[in-house]
């Protein structure tokens, strides 16, 4: 879709950590290039033998320019001592490094005031390890600023005035994460953005604006699998005086008589709870500890015993911390074999 409307997209697997089966799954599926916003996923993908353009999303520190020079082609940037120090890293590899200059657009994480970006151009040119390749904006990630026609034309015209000073056509006029899809099929994403930097969309098939499923996708492309390790009838009133839990919070919870509660293998540490949906509607998530999810289970039509799996999909945020915990075995599928034992 976004091939038709002339804007290439960069595949972002930092939901998955730079799981290499996923990464390449976006490049089968026409992903011009890859960004992660960590080094390390990003080094994983290049040690599994997948060659392609490698984009770092996150600003790079000044203490690791070297290390950026040496394994990255293309980083985004905000301040000029860290692009001075990237140029004299690249100067000294005898290469030049490519940066997107990203600008504040209203959504408040990285960029450059747009009042700043030319005088900030017009010192990075005086960079001869370093070329701006692009221009781009962030949005719908802190302030929850969703992209519009007014602030994509904004971003037009700062790269056609950037265009201006450099005296060459920037390669990517990046103005869009999965929060600009439904601009894009209105039709209203002005024609002179290009790239596109997806990670959401892809990984779960919503766009992030309202979080609708975009059609011909799939959202259950991941799935949590958790074992039942107790199962047992107990009430559902914590039983005694009360103080806090584990994280420091006062839970309440609501008297629904006796309930059957399982405990399952996964907790806090391992993915975030508010963000798993069970696949079994009739069983209900009641809370969790670091290391136990508490479910009832009470009122399902499946009769499940200790050793039972129960499975969970998952929205961004789950799918990040249940990459980034190492107690969470990621096993990859092909499609149309989804089974139990997969
Ligand atoms: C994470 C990130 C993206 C991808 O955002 P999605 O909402 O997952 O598409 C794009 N650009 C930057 C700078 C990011 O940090």
């Amino acid at each position: 879709m976004c091939q038709s409307h002339g804007i290439s997209v960069t595949g972002v697997t930092k939901g998955v950590c730079g799981q290499p089966e996923v990464a390449k799954a976006m490049l089968r599926g026409g992903v011009s290039s890859l960004a992660d916003s960590r080094m390390e996923n990003i080094h994983r993908l290049q040690a599994a033998g997948i060659h392609t353009r490698y984009m770092l999303l996150r600003l790079p520190p000044l203490s690791e320019v070297e290390e950026v020079v040496g394994t990255i082609d293309v980083s985004v940037n905000s301040e000029i001592a860290v692009a001075e120090a990237l140029s004299q890293a690249a100067c000294r590899r005898g290469m030049v490094h490519d940066v997107m200059l990203m600008v504040e657009l209203g959504d408040l994480r990285e960029g450059i005031p747009p009042d700043q970006l030319l005088p900030f151009v017009r010192a990075a040119m005086q960079l001869s390890g370093i070329r701006i390749q692009g221009i781009g904006t962030n949005l719908a990630c802190f302030g929850g600023v969703v992209p519009s026609t007014d602030n994509m034309a904004r971003l037009v015209e700062l790269a056609t005035a950037v265009e201006e000073l450099v005296g060459y056509r920037l390669e990517w006029i990046s103005g869009m994460n999965s929060s600009g899809l439904d601009l894009l099929v209105a039709g209203e994403t002005p024609m002179r953005i290009n790239h596109a930097r997806i990670g959401e969309a892809i990984l779960l098939g919503r766009e992030t604006v309202h979080r609708r499923p975009w059609p011909g996708t799939f959202q259950d492309a991941f799935l949590l699998h958790a074992e039942i390790l107790e199962l047992k009838k107990k009430p559902s009133l914590p039983v005694g005086t009360r103080s806090e839990d584990a994280f420091g919070e006062l839970p309440e919870y609501q008297d629904r008589g006796e309930m059957i509660r399982a405990l399952l293998n996964v907790g806090r540490e391992d993915v975030v709870i508010e963000g798993m949906t069970p696949l079994d509607s009739q069983v209900t998530i009641v809370g969790a500890s670091s290391g136990y999810l508490v479910v009832d289970v009470t009122r399902t039509d499946t009769a499940y015993g200790v050793g039972d799996e129960l499975i969970f999909s998952l929205n961004y945020a789950a799918l990040l911390r249940v990459s980034t915990s190492e107690y969470v075995k990621k096993r990859p599928f092909q499609a149309g074999v989804r089974s139990s034992d997969a």
